[in-house]
């Protein structure tokens, strides 16, 4: 039985009606644009996350860059990010103007290395920007006490973790600001692009609405050089409707979760995803590290399972961040992770038999199988 890495159809099957009569109202609405959809959505995700405001933007990039324009980060400004994330981390920073500057990450969370930041701190240093990758909340109150005593500004990339919590605290409220995606595939999926910020401080808010509106309050009044970039109000539509199950869905990929950790523990040179103490994660991705990651992916494929690997080359060692200031081995916990980590399918719509073919595999590869006995014992 094959088991494919992730489908989207299942969640358009399981609310078809809710979906298709949101689509409707909108059309017939006529309105498509900054309307009373995207302000009911602002409204609904704000509460969701425990904050006063939640601003729609374009994409999750857009969020991180905005987010970063509206606090007045821009050039000659240098802005920590981890050296294990998906690129757009790194890409928001330098879309402000400012400068990326990696900080390797912890290998049992993955995340931003809070006892790597203050030796990554300049003057310059304006910001630190952790993710919560793989839908694991950072080390929050350690890395926001460093930020405290730099006096830097926290954005959470929360690209990969809607719904997930630090102590009880969801992502979103947990620094200055927060950038989210709704990326079809993310925990929380539009139909096409989307993104959100949000944010207790008033006047961050106010800048955010007014920058991703070309700048302007009062239409045809620019009081600054802003961007397009809004949520349409279909997209908005569709993610009030699927956010009445985001909670339901992310616990049947927490139940998912449990199950490979209860079915590959422990198997030598396998790592299994850590949860720290302060830490409800939301299982955006599953993922695990294996020194021969290549082979383990290759015979995962020859039985019909498919995996991916988020992500293979790390932003630093990217052709866009090519000669930059990063020697060897600065990053070196980024750059193992690079080499082997490995995706395994998860999803609220993936059975707990498709996760129990997926880990017999897994514990096949590992395992030493009858071949590989002597002969003769
Ligand atoms: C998806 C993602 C983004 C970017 O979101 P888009 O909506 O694709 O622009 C940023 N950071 C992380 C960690 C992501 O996973």
């Amino acid at each position: 039985m094959g088991v494919p890495f992730l489908s989207l159809a299942p969640v358009y099957d399981e609310l078809r009606a809710d979906l298709d009569a949101a689509c409707a109202r909108v059309l017939a609405s006529a309105h498509y644009i900054l309307g009373p959809e995207v302000e009911r959505f602002e409204r609904e995700f704000a509460a969701y996350c425990g904050v006063r405001h939640c601003v729609s933007v374009a994409n999750g990039l857009d969020a991180l860059t905005l987010i970063l324009k509206a606090a007045g980060v821009g050039p000659g400004d240098e802005v920590l990010v981890p050296g294990h994330t998906f690129v757009a981390t790194w890409l928001a920073v330098s879309a402000a103007g400012a400068t990326p500057v990696g900080v390797d990450v912890a290998p049992r969370t993955r995340n931003l290395d809070p006892a790597r930041l203050s030796t990554a701190v300049t003057p310059r240093t304006v910001a630190v920007m952790p993710v919560h990758l793989y839908g694991l909340p950072a080390d929050m109150d350690a890395i926001t006490g460093v930020a405290r005593r730099h006096n830097l500004l926290v954005v959470e990339d929360a690209a990969q973790a809607h719904g997930a919590r630090h102590n009880g605290r969801r992502a979103g409220s947990l620094g200055t600001a927060a950038g989210f995606s709704f990326y079809p595939v993310k925990n929380l999926g539009a139909v096409g692009d989307g993104g959100a910020v949000t944010t207790d401080d008033d006047d961050l808010a106010a800048r955010v609405r007014r920058l991703r509106n070309y700048g302007s309050v009062v239409k045809y009044h620019h009081e600054e050089q802003g961007v397009n970039s809004r949520l349409d109000e279909l997209q908005a539509a569709l993610l009030s409707v699927k956010l009445r199950h985001l909670d339901a869905w992310n616990a049947r990929r927490a139940a998912l979760a449990g199950q490979y950790l209860a079915a590959l523990e422990p198997l030598a040179e396998l790592t299994l995803p850590s949860v720290p103490a302060y830490a409800d994660p939301v299982w955006h991705l599953f993922v695990v590290t294996h020194p021969r990651r290549d082979d383990l992916r290759d015979a995962l494929a020859a039985v019909g399972v498919q995996s991916l690997i988020h992500y293979p080359v790390p932003p630093h060692r990217s052709g866009a961040y090519a000669g930059g200031p990063c020697q060897p081995g600065d990053l070196g916990t980024s750059e193992r992770l690079a080499a082997q980590v490995l995706s395994l399918p998860i999803s609220p719509h993936h059975t707990g038999e498709q996760v129990r073919t997926v880990a017999e595999r897994v514990r096949e590869f590992c395992l030493p199988g009858p071949g590989a006995r002597p002969a003769v014992a």
